[in-house]
This record gives structure tokens, C-alpha cells and sequence, in this order.
């Protein structure tokens, strides 16, 4: 008897044809160049509005030198986790460096900020528990949620009122964590921070932001969307300078916050990947928060260290930060600007409020319609379709970047006109 062929992959075939037919499939390309404010892709050359090196940085030769001279110290390798021997003193720094940066007691670093979603939540949160998170929330804050045993709930995009009748029903579960993006990061809005603070307050919640696009980026020292919502209401002491001291000072530390336990949100998430233009992700909080999560989130315990030379360049990034707050401030206002003039065109940019532009189109055909004429012009802006955001909402992405000249956002802004 002949042998059927047997191919137990056949399916994904069946599978991408009709991604194919929905206008869903994605292809990967290259990158020929380093990210700037142009990139060639697929050997063309484009001008770049496709990445999240918000603050030009990727490139930028201090970062390149600091990892450099860490190669050189500490070698490339980590070789194993950081509870084992992966964690260096370029680590180490770093995590001090953040903690002073977030005014926190205590930070841990991350191989990535996925990595630090997918193993913070499941941590904090197990099977007699709830968690409650924005129905935008980022796919990695998504994942941990549903790696955690807890009862999930999904809260329509920023709806407090449905997250309070959520909390109130749940009140017979064990802990309760709330979960949040505070710049989602692909409509540019923000999350309600003051309020899901006064809600997590007033459920007995825990609060957990993600700053991954917006740290670096908002707030009077880039500390993010909570240092820039705090307002009137005091997170934190955002008076206070950043220290540039790599070691804690004991005793007396004007940036130790006597309570940082009460902070109104206590465990504050951000990446190294986007405004700090390396790779990363970091958790700020308590010092009890932080030695939980390097003894119970696995994917801290149980994956190698990042490259001790990945943790100098960040070093060298928060410095930049530290020095040249130019960057983000006209950032901010070339994107403001680009808001207005994108509106008075006639395009519907979402709720943005922040470098990450929208323009929403809806249909999925048509974004990748548009996103291949801009290509054609000379100008790389990635359309966005489902799974990236919910059916109907297809969008062309703007990543507004420091390096961005005003001739390059004049033209975008000519041909999208
Ligand atoms: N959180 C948010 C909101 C993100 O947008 C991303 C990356 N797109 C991540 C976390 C993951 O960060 P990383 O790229 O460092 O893994």
C-alpha cells in the first residue's frame, strides 16, 4: 500500500493563504542601515517614521562607546541568570541608576520589556486573585495576565466607571491588580492615572503602569506619564533633581522617598528599548516589590542575563536624558504641532496626545494602500492592522523622533495633504 504523504504542518499554509485574503499577512524585512531619522529597508532608502528611538539615541555614539568599554571590562556574554553569576556591575549600576531616576527604593532589569510584563503579572497575581486591565493594553501585558492563574478582567479602553463596577463585583477574590499601558502605544492617549490611583485606593488594588513609551519622554524629568499627570496631586517628589551619583548615599537621600511603599503607583514598568535606544526592560518600586520579583518572576529567574554591555549603553542614555531635556521637549512640540496640522488636513489622529501619531483608517486594505503610496514617496510609516489593534481600527502609525528635521515632517505632511 503507498504511503500518504503526511504533512502535519499543511494547515499553515490553509492558515497564512487566508491572513493572504484578509490583507493580514505580514512580511519581515531587512534593515540595511542603522535606525536614524532615515533607514533603508529592503535596500531603499526611506525616511523613517517606523521606530520607537523616540529620543534619536539608538544610534548615537556615546551609547555605542559605553558598551564598548563594557565589552572590554566585563566581556559579551552574560552566561547565565542574574541569580546564578549573569548579573554584572553594569547591571547592577543600572539598577541603582534607575531606582534614583523613578525615585524609587529599588529596580530591576529585564532581558526585555516583554519579558518583564510576562513575568511581573503572573508574580503578583495568582488563582484566588483578579486582575483588571485596559482592553488597549499592550500584547505583553496581555500575556502576562493570561500566564497568571487570576480571574481576568477586561475593562473597555480607559472606562473608570467600568472598571469600578468590575472592582465592586469582585470583591471576594484575594488581591486585586490593576493593569495598565500609561501611553498606548498605538493610539498616543493616555491612561487615567489619577483616577485608577484613587480607584486601586479605593478597592484596595495594587496599580501596575507600563511607561514603555513614555519613559524618557514625559514629565519634567522624563520619569514619565506619571511624573508628567502627577500635577496636583503628589506621586512623588518631582522637585527633585535626578541624582547623577552611580551608589546610593546612606543615610540621608533627598531622592529616597520616605514611603515609597504608599506610592500611589507602586510598580512602575518601563523598556530600555524605545527612548533609551537600547534593549531591556526595567520594574521600579519598593525594595520588597523588587527582591518578590527577583525571587518569583520566571522569566527574571530562569533566562540569562541582557549583555552586561546592553545594561552600560542604558547608563549612558539616562545620562543623555539627564543632560539634554531639549530632546523631549521639542519633541513634544514638533508633535503637537504635527497633531494640528494632521487634523486640519482632515485626518482623524485618535485621542493622541503624545509623539506616537495615529492616523485612523479603519479598513485594513486601505491602510496597507497607503502605507505602499507613502513608501513609493520615499517615506516609511508602518500601517498597523489586527492583531496590533482591534478589528476596524487599522491604522498608519507616526513615530515622531527627535532627529526628525522640519523639511522631513513638512513633506510628510505635503503629500499626506
Ligand atoms: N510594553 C509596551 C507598551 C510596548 O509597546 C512594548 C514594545 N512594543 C513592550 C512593553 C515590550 O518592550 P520590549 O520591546 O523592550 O520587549
Amino acid at each position: 500500500m503507498d504511503k500518504i504523504e503526511h504533512d502535519p504542518l499543511a494547515w499553515i499554509d490553509d492558515e497564512l493563504a487566508s491572513l493572504d485574503r484578509a490583507g493580514l499577512r505580514r512580511q519581515l524585512a531587512e534593515r540595511h542601515s542603522p535606525q536614524t531619522a532615515t533607514v533603508t529597508l529592503d535596500g531603499r532608502q526611506l525616511v523613517n517614521f517606523g521606530s520607537n528611538d523616540y529620543l534619536g539615541l539608538a544610534n548615537d555614539p556615546r551609547l555605542a562607546a559605553a558598551a564598548r568599554a563594557a565589552i572590554e571590562k566585563e566581556g559579551w556574554g552574560s552566561g547565565a541568570s542574574p541569580l546564578v553569576s549573569g548579573r554584572s556591575s553594569s547591571h547592577a549600576e543600572l539598577e541603582r541608576r534607575l531606582a534614583r531616576f523613578e525615585g524609587t527604593e529599588a529596580a530591576l532589569v529585564f532581558p526585555s520589556g516583554f519579558a518583564a510584563n510576562a513575568g511581573i503579572i503572573p508574580a503578583l497575581a495568582d488563582e484566588p486573585d483578579a486582575i483588571f486591565g485596559d482592553a488597549k493594553n499592550h500584547a505583553s501585558l496581555i500575556d502576562g495576565c493570561r500566564l497568571s492563574r487570576a480571574v481576568r478582567f477586561v475593562y473597555p479602553h480607559t472606562d473608570c466607571d467600568a472598571l469600578e463596577q468590575m472592582l465592586r463585583d469582585a470583591a471576594g477574590f484575594r488581591r486585586r491588580l490593576i493593569v495598565t499601558d500609561t501611553l498606548f502605544s498605538m493610539d498616543g492617549d493616555f491612561a487615567p492615572l489619577n483616577r485608577l490611583a484613587e480607584l486601586a485606593e479605593t478597592y484596595d488594588a495594587m496599580l501596575m503602569v507600563d511607561e514603555a513609551h513614555a519613559t524618557g519622554i514625559f514629565g519634567p524629568n522624563g520619569r514619565g506619564v506619571v511624573e508628567h499627570l502627577s500635577g496636583s496631586v503628589p506621586f512623588f517628589d518631582s522637585t527633585a533633581s535626578i541624582a547623577d551619583s552611580r551608589e546610593p548615599k546612606k543615610g540621608t537621600d533627598p531622592l529616597a522617598p520616605p514611603s515609597e511603599r504608599h506610592h500611589r503607583v507602586p510598580i512602575r514598568v518601563g523598556t530600555l528599548s524605545k527612548a533609551l535606544g537600547t534593549a531591556g526592560g526595567f520594574v521600579c518600586g519598593s525594595r520588597a516589590l523588587i527582591d518578590w520579583l527577583a525571587n518569583r518572576a520566571r522569566t527574571y529567574v530562569f533566562s540569562t542575563a541582557q549583555p552586561a554591555a546592553t545594561s552600560a549603553a542604558a547608563l549612558a542614555a539616562l545620562d543623555i536624558i539627564q543632560q539634554e531635556p531639549h530632546r523631549r521637549r521639542d519633541l513634544l512640540e514638533r508633535a503637537a504641532n504635527l497633531r494640528l496640522q494632521l487634523a486640519a488636513a482632515g485626518w482623524n489622529t485618535a485621542r493622541s496626545e503624545s509623539q506616537i501619531i495615529p492616523i485612523r483608517l479603519g479598513d485594513p486594505h486601505r491602510t496597507m494602500h497607503l502605507a505602499a503610496k507613502l513608501r513609493q514617496a520615499g517615506y516609511f510609516v508602518p500601517g498597523i492592522r489586527p492583531p496590533s489593534v482591534p478589528d476596524g481600527e487599522s491604522l498608519l502609525r507616526i513615530s515622531l523622533c527627535y532627529h526628525h528635521t522640519p523639511d522631513m515632517i513638512e513633506s510628510l505632511l505635503s503629500i499626506l495633504r
